[in-house]
């Protein structure tokens, strides 16, 4: 993904752009979306979440669930994403 590369080289705004982009045009053709660009991208601001660069990943253990917030450095944005604990 050029996005992520941009980001790391410094170049958020660039990636933000590059993200613009694939989700015009994953609009456009009517196409589902994938799986990175979902969890991978801020839907504020649509920065890459890149943990230690652009994003901060906690990791929560509530009884049966493990909660993982990924909050966005760019513009505070957090999202929470429930899984549940598999195995003991
Ligand atoms: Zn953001």
């Amino acid at each position: 993904m050029e996005a992520l590369q941009a980001v790391k080289s410094g170049n958020v705004e660039r990636a933000r752009r590059y993200v613009g982009l694939a989700l015009k045009i994953i609009n456009r053709s009517n196409t589902k979306m994938p799986k990175y660009l979902k969890r991978g991208t801020c839907k504020k601001c649509l920065t890459p979440l890149i943990p230690g660069l652009t994003a901060r990943y906690r990791v929560r253990g509530v009884r049966k669930y493990v909660i993982i917030s990924k909050t966005c450095l760019a513009c505070g944005w957090v999202s929470r994403l429930w899984c549940r604990k598999t195995g003991k």
